[in-house]
């Protein structure tokens, strides 16, 4: 027997009234009846913080950790070295920054993600708080639900996204799709930094639209509105400070969507009131769930507007969570029947990192080996 623990988060009405809610406590992924039937035990709880909770708990002895990002158990090093018969971790989504992976790799344990499984659904997003900011929308629709009718106040700070460059801070699964979602308006320039190459099958031949930039600061210069798309590691936490955020056009459009440790939480609202960032949304936070005075929440520019910002659900659409619920449970069946998982879901295994998108560093990554019990 094996014993799994899922964090998952709390769907309430909203999740009996629908069942594809499947990353809620309530519908847990779809697989209890399964894992229960094959005689595991499923602990799932939405109770992450502190001693005391059923996450710090249950992982003192569970071999199977779920975690979404969407409410993360953050799985620190020291929890790891507290967990005794840890031996994978599933991210039932992409983004495994909630997990100490170095300290993973010192106990050989196994961290890996459903690659892929909700990046069109953030793409999406992305655009849509592109648009929305350099649209000036929230505070349109704003003025209607305050029975309000004002163009000019709209319209002085509304623009076209046409004619404008934008530019992409990470050009994986989401970046490139970012791009690919925005050819059809005519931007000026697309643009990406990322020390990789374009992923797999989608060489820069097929997209000579797309320009490559060797240094951030001179993306960022160039850019009316700069998507960030990169995972949160070492390099990336903090990475849009007071500093980098003064290297970007005054006035430019920031989205985030990533995850809100990359951006400082207090040069984003500086940078809002000062007029150097006209706008700053995207649904990630650097605390889950973010905190009622999280400055992010009434942070706005110089005319009261340009803030996008919503509770972590760009990447968890119902089309998502059919997604990441099979895909999570295809890593947790290939686990328990000793099977290899799929490479391109795996981060960090064997000791050492699977993947290269948390951090350039000299090892090459290692082939991978069954994550068996
Ligand atoms: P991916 O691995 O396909 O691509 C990430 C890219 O970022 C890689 O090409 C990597 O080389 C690049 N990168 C890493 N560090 C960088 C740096 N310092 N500068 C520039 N580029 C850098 O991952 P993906 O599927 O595109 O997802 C990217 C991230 O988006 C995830 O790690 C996660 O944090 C976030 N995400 C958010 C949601 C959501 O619901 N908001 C959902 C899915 C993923």
């Amino acid at each position: 027997m094996v014993k799994v623990l899922a964090v998952l988060y709390k769907g309430g009405q909203a999740a009996k009234e629908e069942p594809r809610l499947l990353g809620t406590i309530e519908n847990s992924l779809g697989i209890s009846e399964w894992l229960k039937k094959e005689g595991h035990e499923l602990i799932v709880t939405d109770d992450k913080e502190g001693p005391d909770s059923q996450f710090q708990k249950h992982i003192a002895d569970a071999e199977i950790l779920v975690t979404t990002p969407f409410h993360p158990g953050y799985l620190t090093a020291d929890l790891i070295e507290k967990s005794k018969n840890l031996k994978l971790c599933v991210t039932a989504g992409v983004g495994s920054d909630h997990i100490d992976l170095d300290a993973a790799n010192k106990k050989n344990i196994t961290v890996a993600e459903v690659s892929g499984s909700n990046v069109v659904s953030v793409a999406e997003h992305v655009v849509m708080s592109i648009l929305l900011l350099v649209r000036n929308f929230v505070p349109a629709h704003e003025q209607i639900l305050a029975d309000d009718w004002n163009v000019a106040q709209i319209a002085r700070n509304a623009f076209d996204l046409e004619g404008k460059t934008v530019g992409t801070v990470g050009c994986g699964r989401i970046g490139y799709r970012v791009l690919e979602r925005l050819r059809g308006f005519n931007c000026k320039e697309l643009l990406w930094f990322d020390y990789t190459d374009l992923p797999e099958g989608k060489s820069n031949k097929r997209t000579p639209d797309f320009k490559r930039v060797d240094k951030l600061e001179d993306m960022l210069a160039k850019c009316d509105v700069v998507t960030i798309n990169c995972p949160l590691h070492e390099k990336t936490r903090g990475l849009f400070n007071d500093e980098i955020i003064s290297k970007m056009k005054k006035g430019a459009w920031l989205v985030n969507t990533a995850r809100g440790a990359i951006c400082d939480r207090n040069a984003v609202k500086k940078a809002l009131e000062s007029g150097q960032l006209n706008g700053y949304a995207g649904d990630v936070w650097d605390v889950q769930p973010a905190p009622k005075d999280h400055p992010w929440r009434h942070a706005f520019n110089t005319l009261g507007g340009g803030n996008g910002m919503v509770p972590h659900y760009s990447g968890t659409t119902l089309d998502a969570q059919a997604r990441y619920a099979n895909g999570a449970k295809d890593i947790i069946q290939r686990y328990l029947a000793g099977k290899e998982q799929n490479p391109a879901n795996l981060i960090v295994i064997d000791g050492d990192y699977a993947s290269k998108a948390y951090g350039q560093r000299e090892k090459k990554p290692t082939g991978q080996k069954p994550a068996g019990p």
